[in-house]
């Protein structure tokens, strides 16, 4: 749906390292909008699919999966398996939805923080039917509950190196307590997982859209130290880095050097006796799907004009969640003649968070309008909630493909007696 930008690095694949939002075809967007209404996740698998392509050119070697939070679409999950990902779930429900998918139970990984005993008993029987999975366990405790269980397959340990890098404090989790067996505590760990299981491998996350050269260098510093807790416990078949590769949320920002990550891992890593393996998220799915939404309200106000629209926080919550940008553009084919004014683009969820910008420069909305926003792929339909509700939006292919059909107003009491 997209021509290369030739400005764009193609990291060797072919394909550019960014879709911007600008690169989608308009006029489809608005048929497509008419033809399932709004608001619309619009995802390209064939660029997942060249995302995925980019990043296993530049870790060739390395183990890689795919974190399911990021997007568990049914349509995504098996891109990705094609592409020759494994999957990195974070709960029982993602396991589940990774094995209908079609992927092998060894080529997935369970996530387990703070796992709830549903999630480890729903985990530990497929174990028992055959899926050969990896848990990954942060935390003592968590141990004790997949021995009580009977589970002695494979098991890593996650570590908290002290060190996390992202785009906001809510996602850096390296440092984060919550996250990770504490340093000082590892070789105990280690040492009783390798008593009752098949311990395999060490894992680190340190955070979400690292993508600056600061965000490089503490990712680096990142790597250095769980280079240094592995090469302490040794025998290990893999050290995983997690995932956090970033990607450009504003078209002024150029795509990450993934060839510097790359680099850096190879170089903080290479004196290990190990595997690397990386669970990139975000990297595989942002720029695979915009979300389309109508302008319904338009409000002038003191020097700006409020454009009320159709889709809300509970279509994409990243903004109210993290402050996140989003490109947005207005999907008019005169759009370039519009006088630019100051645009607050709100929801209608009854929320003061519930914006999508606030005062940005933009062709002045009409009533009517769709506006498209850029890299909804990670975190966007997969944050959805039904707040205040609101049916979650359909999800369809530039082919017009129904990927997930839109939900109905009976869908939202189905479940209540
Ligand atoms: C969220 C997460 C990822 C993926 O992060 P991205 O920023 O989307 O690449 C990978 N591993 C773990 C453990 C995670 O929690």
């Amino acid at each position: 749906m997209s021509e290369p930008d030739a400005d764009e690095p193609t990291d060797g694949t072919g394909s550019p390292g960014a879709r911007r939002l600008a690169d989608w075809n308009e006029a489809r967007l608005r048929e497509l909008a008419a033809e399932h209404g709004t608001p619309l996740y619009v995802t390209d698998l064939d660029r997942v699919a060249q995302n995925c392509a980019r990043f296993r050119a530049a870790f060739p070697d390395a183990s890689l999966r795919y974190a399911v939070k990021a997007n568990a679409g049914r349509a995504v999950l098996e891109t990705v398996r094609e592409a020759g990902f494994g999957a990195e779930c974070a709960s029982a429900g993602e396991v589940g939805r990774a094995l209908e998918a079609g992927f092998g139970g060894d080529d997935v990984d369970y996530t387990a923080v703070n796992p709830p005993a549903r999630d480890l008993d729903a985990v530990v029987d497929w174990w028992r039917d055959g899926a050969d999975l990896t848990v990954t366990v942060g935390a003592a405790d968590t141990l004790d509950r997949l021995r009580e269980r009977g589970y002695d397959g494979r098991l890593c340990v996650r570590v908290n190196p002290g060190v996390g890098a992202g785009h906001h404090e809510k996602v850096r989790t390296g440092a984060a307590a919550k996250f990770g067996v504490p340093a000082e505590r590892v070789d105990e760990v280690v040492a009783d997982a390798r008593a009752d299981f098949e311990f395999v491998g060490l894992h680190a996350h340190a955070g979400s859209g690292i993508h600056d050269e600061a965000d490089l260098a503490a990712h680096r510093e990142f790597l250095a130290s769980v280079a240094e807790l592995a090469a302490e416990v040794g025998d290990l078949e893999y050290v995983n880095v997690g995932g956090g590769v970033g990607v450009p949320y504003r078209e002024t920002e150029s795509p990450l050097d993934l060839d510097a990550v790359a680099t850096a891992v190879r170089e903080e890593l290479s004196a290990l006796d190990a595997a690397v393996a990386l669970e990139p998220g975000r990297y595989l799915v942002a720029d695979a799907a915009v979300l389309v939404t109508r302008v319904n309200t338009v409000k002038p106000s003191a020097g700006e004009v409020v454009a009320g629209v159709d889709a809300g926080m509970t279509d994409l919550l990243r903004p109210a969640m993290y402050d996140a940008f989003h490109a947005i553009r207005l999907l008019d084919p005169g759009a370039d003649e519009r006088e630019e004014r100051p645009v607050t683009v709100a929801g209608p969820i009854c929320e003061s968070g519930d914006t999508f910008c606030e005062g940005r420069p933009l062709p002045a909305p009409e009533r009517g309008d769709l506006l498209a926003l850029g890299n909804a792929g990670a975190y966007g339909y997969e944050m959805a909630s039904t707040y205040n509700s609101r049916p979650r939006p359909a999800d369809v292919s530039p082919e017009g493909d129904v990927l997930r059909r839109r939900e109905s107003l009976a869908d939202l009491t189905v479940l209540e007696r």
